[in-house]
Order: C-alpha cells, then sequence, then structure tokens
C-alpha cells in the first residue's frame, strides 16, 4: 500500500531527539528550530516527559469518557495555575483543528447564530468549521464553503466596526490567532485585540482566541493574548500541550454553561494524553522556560536585526518571522543541508519561521546565527 501522497517531504529520517537536537538514520545531528511546527515546548523526548508517560502506559493508557479520571481535574487545576485561568473551564481533545471547530461550535450554541468574523492570513485548521475560517481557498473542499465567515484585515479597526454594524446580530463569534503563524508570524496589535474584545462584548458574540501555535510559553507568556491583557471567552489550545502526543483542549469562559452530550470525543483527554499534558506544564514551570523564550527570544530578534537582507523581524518569544528581500525557500534548504539546521516556512513565500523548543539557549542562537550570517553575506557579497 503507498501513502496517500500529501505532503512535501524533506529527504531526511529522523529516527532520535534530545532537546533542541535531532538525529537521523545516519547519524547526521541536526539543530531543531521548526519544533515539528511549534509542536516541541519542553524539548525533544524530555526525561520527565517519558518517565510519566511510559509509567502512566504501564498502568493504564485507556479506558473511555464514561468513567471518572481525577488525571484530568489534575491538569485542570495545573494548567489553570500556570495560564491564570483558574476559573474557566477544559474541554480535552486531540488536535488544534478538533479544539478550534469545538470553540466554534460553543460558540454557535451559545448564542443561536451562525456568522463568524475571522482574518486575512489565519489558519485554524482543516475540519469543517475550522478550515472555513481558514484563510485560504485552496484547502477548502466544496462542502467546506459557506458565506458564514467574513474575513476582515487583521489590525484594520475601521473594517471591524463596519462589519460589526452589518452583521452584528447574526455574529456568533470573532476567532484570532494570538499571533498568525502560518500566515508569517503577523501580530494583532494590543489595541485591536481590546477592540475585538469589546465589539463582541457589544453584540453578544464570543470571542475566541486559537493559542494553538503561539500559545504554552512560546510567546513569554502562557498565551500570546496575554500581552494585551484582554480575557477572551474560548481560548484553543494543542501544539506545545503535548510536546508530541496529540493533545488539544478549549479553555472555557464560566459564563458558557455545559450541557451533557454539548461536545465529545472518544480519545480526548485519555490518561496517557494527560500524563504527557501534566509532564509539559510542570517542566515549563519547573524550568522557567516561558522566562527562557522571552529572553532567548528577544536576543535572537536582537541578533537578526543586525544582518543584511533582511526587511523584517517580526515576534514575540520563540515565535519569530524572518521576511528576507527574497523567497526564503533555498535558504531554508541550504541551512538544512549544508549546516543540518530546520527552519519553517510560512504562506508567505519571503518570511522563514523559527518556532524552536523553548528550552533552546545562547549556544544554539549562535550556531544558527553564525550559519545564517555566512549564507547571508553569501548570497549577499554587495552589502558587506
Ligand atoms: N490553529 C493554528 C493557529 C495552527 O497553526 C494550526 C496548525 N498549523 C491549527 C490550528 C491546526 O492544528 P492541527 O494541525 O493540530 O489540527
Amino acid at each position: 500500500m503507498n501513502l496517500f501522497d500529501v505532503y512535501p517531504l524533506f529527504d531526511i529520517s529522523p529516527v532520535r531527539a534530545q532537546g533542541a537536537y535531532v538525529w537521523d538514520d545516519k547519524g547526521k545531528r541536526y539543530l531543531d528550530l521548526y519544533g515539528g511546527h511549534a509542536v516541541i515546548s519542553i524539548g525533544h523526548s524530555h526525561p520527565h516527559y517519558v518517565k510519566r508517560i511510559a509509567r502512566q502506559l504501564y498502568d493504564i493508557g485507556f479506558y473511555s469518557n464514561s468513567v471518572q479520571m481525577p488525571m484530568q481535574q489534575e491538569l485542570a487545576d495545573k494548567l489553570g495555575e500556570l495560564s491564570g485561568y483558574e476559573n474557566y473551564s477544559l474541554f480535552l481533545c486531540n488536535s488544534g483543528a478538533e479544539a478550534n471547530e469545538n470553540a466554534l461550535k460553543l460558540a454557535s450554541f451559545q448564542t443561536g447564530r451562525k456568522k463568524v468574523i475571522a482574518f486575512k492570513g489565519a489558519f485554524h485548521g482543516r475540519t469543517s468549521a475550522a478550515v472555513a475560517a481558514t484563510d485560504d481557498t485552496k484547502i477548502q473542499a466544496p462542502i467546506n464553503q459557506t458565506d458564514n465567515i467574513i474575513f476582515l484585515p487583521l489590525n484594520d479597526v475601521a473594517a471591524f466596526a463596519h462589519a460589526l454594524q452589518e452583521h452584528g446580530s447574526e455574529l456568533a463569534a470573532v476567532i484570532v490567532e494570538g499571533i498568525q503563524g502560518v500566515g508569517g508570524v503577523q501580530l494583532p496589535e494590543p489595541a485591536f485585540l481590546k477592540t475585538l474584545a469589546a465589539g463582541c462584548e457589544k453584540v453578544g458574540a464570543l470571542l475566541i482566541l486559537d493559542e494553538v501555535q503561539s500559545g504554552y510559553g512560546r510567546s513569554g507568556k502562557f498565551f500570546a493574548h496575554q500581552h494585551a491583557d484582554i480575557k477572551p471567552h474560548l481560548i484553543t489550545m494543542a501544539k506545545g500541550m503535548g510536546n508530541g502526543f496529540p493533545v488539544a483542549g478549549v479553555l472555557i469562559h464560566p459564563d458558557i454553561e455545559a450541557r451533557h452530550g454539548m461536545l465529545g470525543t472518544t480519545f480526548g483527554g485519555n490518561y496517557l494524553a494527560c500524563a504527557a499534558a501534566l509532564a509539559v506544564v510542570e517542566v515549563i514551570k519547573e524550568e522557567n522556560l516561558m522566562e527562557n523564550a522571552q529572553q532567548i527570544g528577544q536576543r535572537l530578534m536582537n541578533a537578526l536585526r543586525q544582518l543584511p537582507g533582511i526587511k523584517d523581524v517580526r515576534g514575540q518569544g520563540l515565535m519569530i518571522g524572518v521576511e528576507l528581500d527574497k523567497p526564503c525557500a533555498p535558504i531554508r534548504k541550504q541551512l538544512l543541508e549544508e549546516y543540518q539546521i530546520f527552519t519553517g516556512s510560512s504562506s508567505d513565500k519571503n518570511t522563514l519561521r523559527l518556532l524552536p523548543p523553548l528550552c533552546i539557549g545562547a549556544r544554539e542562537v549562535e550556531k544558527f546565527m553564525q550559519a545564517f550570517e555566512a549564507i547571508l553575506y553569501q548570497t549577499e557579497p554587495q552589502s558587506i
């Protein structure tokens, strides 16, 4: 049987990983500044993580959501404490798309409405409502196309005010990424997020913050929107939550009531997923990874801003977009093949994304900067 051929693949086959490094089947070591697409938060194969999941598997790996699972409450408590959302509720599921799907569904249940404002450049996943709110018609099948979603330019207060006037009474939700990832690391301005929160309040719609990529400490705070000091009604998370184990969640405002059977998923919040997610929150706290993301990210961005051929350096913490004055694909290839460093692309072909594990240090920054500088000077001899 063949694999369904939907992913363009690098010619590399990783077999082992530790911290910020990955080894291939030939024993070659790579520095991972992509983190498997922002998934690796505490570092590959962290010993505490490995032990917690392994021990759990010896005891019990799975039953179903029809029994008491105190581990889920333990996760909710630790997550509440670390994120500052103690009074919210947690719904556990398995992927970023599923978390957004459920958040959109909750907003629609709660308001009885079906229109949603989303933003140009947004990526929310590939399931039905999530892909409909994603600004990419190439990944929407005819069944996903709907006129319920209104796409607005990010940070455009006037366009938002106009859309509220026109659609406010039919609006179920506004969905926005804490920092747009796939779209090329575009930051919503704090004042814009505040405008969205106030607008939602005014028309009785719910504000959904998609923190699937920007959350879990990556921005230097637990969630990127916390830089703007707002409290959304729904917050979705995935990627970094399980450090590679598929686990996702929706944080739900206390005013939103649960009804039995309203949401559900077979695998959501299983014992192994809880063990993985608990290990992640424990390590983020224990190793001060949010502070590290903030400091190392700042250092990396400052260094990048000194280089030639760079139009813009955007980001917060360890979610960084480097916009070049030309397509970044050849540079990513060179970084990988000559310097053994993984980096990410984005839907903006000139913007390279850095989404490393939150545990990287000065040594990894130095290694990357040397390689990147060598490549940029090589391709820009006039600017030496
Ligand atoms: N939201 C955002 C902001 C994302 O970056 C992604 C994945 N790139 C998703 C949702 C979808 O997550 P998943 O692939 O786990 O469904």
